[in-house]
């Protein structure tokens, strides 16, 4: 069965983001447990937390299929003390969240080296804090998101994903998550050669690690390494791929979450998808 929802508005409180992704039709969903653009937030507040519960549960949302993604400002890989600091107690202060939340998944982007230091001192950087973080925690999964290559982002090639998940101490707490419009960005062909580019995830990474897809269309071409959303058929993925997707089984039974650009069409885009099982 395939999972579906968006990267929902948790504006007013992360209570509010169950009640979001209902009003769309979804069964799955992500959301942000704190402001995203700043780096601390409030606590989260036991009415909050216990709402937010209750409103998952009326909406019949499995915690299995609830995606959070982390700040936009935490680098786990950077170059300075102070910008690796400041990420790594806002990382875990994301799982510790999620764990009050009841969630089991964080999908993050890995990081940048701000071409600062080699990409493998990035992704060693990225692994030692994700094994920290780990530590201090307890049933959250970290889960890397691939990247398009855009600027100094690390995580554009599989390799450099293996990479990390090879230096986690506990590999039952780590996993990917597949952006397909990051994949197209970074060069993985998946409208003409569909099997092939799945193929690399299962050699590279192994299903095992599969844990979630941005599912997403993309304004830019093969390989630009530009990272710009488009709304599902309107980019350069086409019917055809959402298509094959849909009816892939590799993708059953995760989340699967829309982060297309205009939020009122998800509820269409979310049909539309449905409609090609
Ligand atoms: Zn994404
Ligand atoms: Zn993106």
């Amino acid at each position: 069965m395939k999972y579906i929802g968006a990267h929902v508005s948790a504006g007013g409180g992360v209570e509010n983001a169950p009640l979001n992704a209902a009003a769309i039709g979804a069964n799955a969903f992500a959301l942000f447990t704190k402001n995203q653009r700043q780096w601390v937030s409030a606590a989260l507040t036991d009415k909050s937390i216990s709402c937010f519960k209750r409103n998952c549960d009326a909406g019949g949302f499995d915690t299995a299929f609830i995606l959070p993604h982390d700040s936009y400002l935490i680098n786990l890989g950077s170059p300075d003390e102070e910008g690796i600091m400041k990420s790594r107690v806002a990382f875990i202060d994301e799982m510790q969240r999620c764990e009050q939340l009841g969630l089991k998944l964080l999908n993050f982007h890995p990081g940048s080296h701000l071409n600062k230091i080699s990409v493998e001192e990035c992704l060693d950087r990225i692994a030692a804090n994700i094994n920290l973080a780990l530590s201090m925690t307890k049933g959250v999964t970290a889960v890397i998101e691939n990247t398009a290559g855009q600027g100094s982002n690390v995580g554009n090639k599989l390799e450099e994903i293996r990479y990390i998940i090879e230096r986690i101490d506990d590999k039952s707490r780590v996993g990917v998550c597949i952006d397909t419009c990051h994949f197209y960005s970074a060069g993985y062909d998946i409208v003409n050669d569909y099997d092939g580019a799945f193929g690399e995830v299962e050699r590279v990474i192994g299903l095992e690690y599969l844990k979630a897809i941005h599912l997403n269309d993309t304004k830019k071409p093969l390989g630009s390494r530009v990272d710009r959303h488009e709304s599902i058929g309107l980019g350069l993925l086409g019917m055809g791929f959402f298509s094959r997707f849909m009816k892939d089984s590799r993708f059953d039974d995760i989340p699967i979450v829309l982060e297309t650009p205009d939020d009122t069409r998800w509820a269409e885009e979310i049909a539309l998808l449905r409609s090609l099982e």
